[in-house]
């Protein structure tokens, strides 16, 4: 099995840049590392941590469950959960393990209420506005009932911050303005009617680094960090991560030999091969030609990222820093690779791309 080794010098210089770019724009934006999904693969306390020993104070993840290990691993600062819930259990779990929660609708509200009366402790909280994604948070327009809600809340919980999501950042300028506009014109409505709510924000890692001018109070970082943006690299960032596997066994195949399932390759003359016991299952070349992170489409994603790898593609690894071909299909938890005239051998590390985030869990993470 293949461990996902993460370059802490790579990392920390991504950490430096985004803080860099950021005090350019403001210097009191705030920073929220977004550390979901197992901090995005890097592992959710290794990387929280690192962000922390990198002066990052301020967390945000998308389930309770997340939310509430971050506090067992021991963290003190803000963590914020990004999804408006209206289960009372995750509710009650949140404001007693001080997580700064989301509402982003009426019975979130009213869930909310009835759990700061039966813990007695007011919790932080931010407002979730849907400017046009479709997914959480109140529909922008509706402000009448917005107003309603967070003059409410205001009695029962401390509104920190608001906040809305882009959809098309990482492409798309019209939309996004057009997101931005209404975000901005709500806020307007919200703070004619004396409410100042301190914390503003819409920005990711597209748009940080595309649309500085919408960062408002904070930005929410995400994939930058990891330098896998699916937008231009305008700061230098380096990709994080990749896997560290090693050659288990070296053989001599005649020509005209099959490899791998559905003969998809067949020897065009005698090829030593070498097998390297890392595959798709461990996350091997999964999602590569766009680090795009859309969660939604995560499983949509892995099949046609496997369909594509069928195809037999020009794969390749890297073997002391030299590229050889992968040939045949990827399997589970093997490639089979090309070293025909080289004299390699059996324990030679092997260095295979891989994007963090879709390498299982099971797979130790190594910062070096
Ligand atoms: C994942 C996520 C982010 C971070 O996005 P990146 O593009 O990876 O920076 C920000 N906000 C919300 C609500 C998210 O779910």
């Amino acid at each position: 099995m293949g461990i996902l080794v993460i370059e802490k010098e790579d990392l920390k210089h991504n950490i430096n840049q985004v803080k860099k770019y950021a005090k350019k724009s403001d210097k009191n934006l705030k920073i929220i590392a977004i550390v979901k999904s197992n901090g995005y693969g890097l592992g959710l306390k290794e990387y929280t941590n690192f962000l922390l020993d990198n002066g990052i104070d301020f967390f945000a993840v998308a389930s309770t469950e997340e939310a509430i290990k971050l506090r067992e691993f021991g963290l003190k600062e803000e963590i914020l959960m990004m999804s408006s819930t209206a289960i009372e259990e995750d509710v009650i779990n949140m404001i007693k393990n001080n997580i700064t929660i989301t509402i982003g609708s009426k019975e979130a509200k009213d869930i909310l209420i009835k759990c700061i009366k039966k813990t007695n402790k007011k919790p932080k909280i931010h407002i979730k506005i849907d400017t046009g994604f479709g997914r959480y948070g109140y529909l922008y327009n509706d402000t009448e009932n917005i107003l309603k809600d967070i003059k409410e809340l205001q009695k029962f919980a401390k509104i920190e911050g608001i906040f809305s999501h882009f959809s098309t950042s990482f492409y798309k300028e019209k939309w996004t303005r057009l997101q931005y506009e209404r975000f901005l014109s709500l806020i307007n409505k919200i703070e004619e009617e004396g409410i100042q709510i301190p914390i503003k924000h819409i920005a990711n890692s597209s748009s940080f680094i595309r649309f500085p001018e919408m960062n408002l109070d904070a930005v929410r970082i995400g994939s930058a960090f990891l330098g896998r943006v699916a937008v231009a690299n305008r700061l230098g960032l380096k990709k994080i991560g990749y896997l560290e596997s090693e050659i288990s066994e070296i053989k001599l195949l005649p020509k005209g030999w099959n490899i791998g399932y559905s003969n998809t390759y067949k020897t065009k003359r005698e090829t030593k091969i070498a097998i390297v016991p890392t595959g798709y299952a461990e996350g091997y070349h999964m999602k590569l030609e766009s680090d795009m992170l859309s969660f939604k489409n995560k499983i949509r994603d892995i099949i046609q990222a496997i369909k594509k790898l069928f195809k037999n593609t020009n794969l390749y690894v890297e073997i002391n820093n030299k590229r050889y071909p992968v040939l045949g299909r990827i399997g589970m938890y093997h490639v089979t690779v090309d070293i025909t005239g080289e004299n390699l051998k059996i324990g030679e590390k092997v260095k295979m791309q891989a994007n963090p985030l879709y390498v299982d869990s099971s797979v130790r993470r190594l910062y070096k």
